[in-house]
């Protein structure tokens, strides 16, 4: 199922001050890292929901760059940096830095029950449009993208049919080499077999020995009502592949909702600039006015300015965490006619000449105010 990944604030996560040290930061992790620690909170979705906010929280906000990042842009800043963090599950966590704090030590052998690290797969992305009408409704979209599947024609072996693979040179076939530094004698990993002892003699033409070939895929993405532009929809286990048998990386969907030649959106709410004439704002009027639903009815009163908002309660956007819907707010404008017909004319020039004799409060005092700057007198 997509979940939606609309972000708390960092600072918020962790019950911070903007301007909060580094000590400050790392204890107010710390606090909250053991109240939902796994644990002592066994399956309890929420609770871990919160552990790994918080993990997320002290990545960026323990790291100067990439605070520096999100103090500017916020989180749009750390994805186009690439400098967003993306635990996926708890063993990320402890694998990044859990036993900065010895949660091992605190909670009685927690790092023991670690089961050896599988990579997962890389995060991929792919791109969707939306109408506002669509965004407001909620909508089923397709999209494609690219992603990594198994070779056929090595069966993802990386090795060309009926070639063999040969016994790392590097390491005799242990997987493992040992690496001294001055007195220490370490075993690591083989770099060159990476562990496997192995080494591909003859690559796959079609893989290049990789054992993955990119692959056009097609999905379904369903888009919850009320989304929003540059919100990112998760196609959980949607990514690439693991490397070494560990979870699929996820699809992020990035939302783009169009301009609308009508609504203006903010928010839940929606902004329509509406047109009326110069007798509907001085007399009053109900307008029948468009909503993305339908058609409204609006009633301006009389003596309605230019600019002058009206809100139309519940007539905006879905709120797309379920809650309250959002507004219409329609701005009048007083449009003035560019051709008239000699009828309107004609009273167009009874009117001004009645205005000549009855000036209006603004119009008068704006009289005063030139009267009083061709004389120089009464500075106001
Ligand atoms: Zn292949
Ligand atoms: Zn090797």
């Amino acid at each position: 199922m997509p979940t939606m990944t609309a972000k708390r604030d960092y600072y918020e996560v962790l019950g911070v001050s903007r301007n909060a040290s580094e000590k400050e930061i790392a204890a107010a992790y710390r606090k909250l890292a053991i109240r939902y620690h796994p644990d002592s909170n066994p399956d309890d979705a929420d609770a871990t929901e919160k552990f790994k906010e918080a993990a997320e929280a002290y990545e960026v906000l323990s790291d100067a760059d990439k605070r520096a990042l999100y103090d500017q842009y916020g989180h749009a800043g750390l994805e186009a940096g690439n400098a967003a963090p993306h635990f996926t599950d708890v063993g990320d966590i402890f694998e990044a830095f859990g036993d900065l704090f010895g949660f091992g030590g605190l909670f009685g052998g927690g790092g023991g029950r670690r089961r050896p690290r599988q990579r997962r797969g890389a995060d991929v992305r792919c791109d969707v449009t939306l109408d506002l009408e669509e965004a407001a409704k909620g909508v089923t979209k397709t999209v494609e993208f690219a992603r990594s599947a198994r070779c056929e024609t090595c069966q993802g072996s990386g090795s060309k049919p009926g070639s063999q693979r040969e016994v790392c040179r590097r390491c005799g076939g242990r997987g493992q080499v040992i690496q001294s530094a001055g007195i220490l004698r370490v075993q690591t990993t083989c770099p060159y077999c990476h562990g496997a002892g192995s080494v591909i003699s003859d690559p796959c033409g079609d893989c290049r020995g990789n054992g993955y070939v990119k692959q056009r895929v097609e999905l379904e993405v369903a888009i919850p009502a009320g989304i929003d532009d540059s919100m990112r929809v998760r196609l959980a286990g949607e990514g690439e592949p693991s490397p070494d048998g560990g979870p699929r990386g996820d699809c992020y969907c990035f939302v783009t909702v169009r301009p609308h030649r009508l609504f203006q959106r903010d928010g839940d709410h929606l902004l329509l600039r509406l047109p009326v004439t110069y007798s509907q704002a001085a007399l009053g009027a109900r307008i029948e006015v468009p909503t993305l639903t339908g058609r409204a009815e609006l009633e301006i009163p009389a003596g309605t300015q230019s600019g002058e908002l009206f809100r139309l309660r519940s007539r905006g956007m879905p709120n797309v965490r379920g809650g309250p819907m959002g507004d219409l707010i329609v701005q009048t404008y007083i449009e003035v006619p560019k051709k008239l017909t000699p009828r309107q004319q004609e009273l167009l020039r009874e009117l001004a000449e009645v205005e000549n004799s009855h000036v209006s409060p603004q119009r008068k005092s704006f009289l005063d105010k030139l009267t009083s700057y061709f004389t120089g007198e009464g500075e106001s």
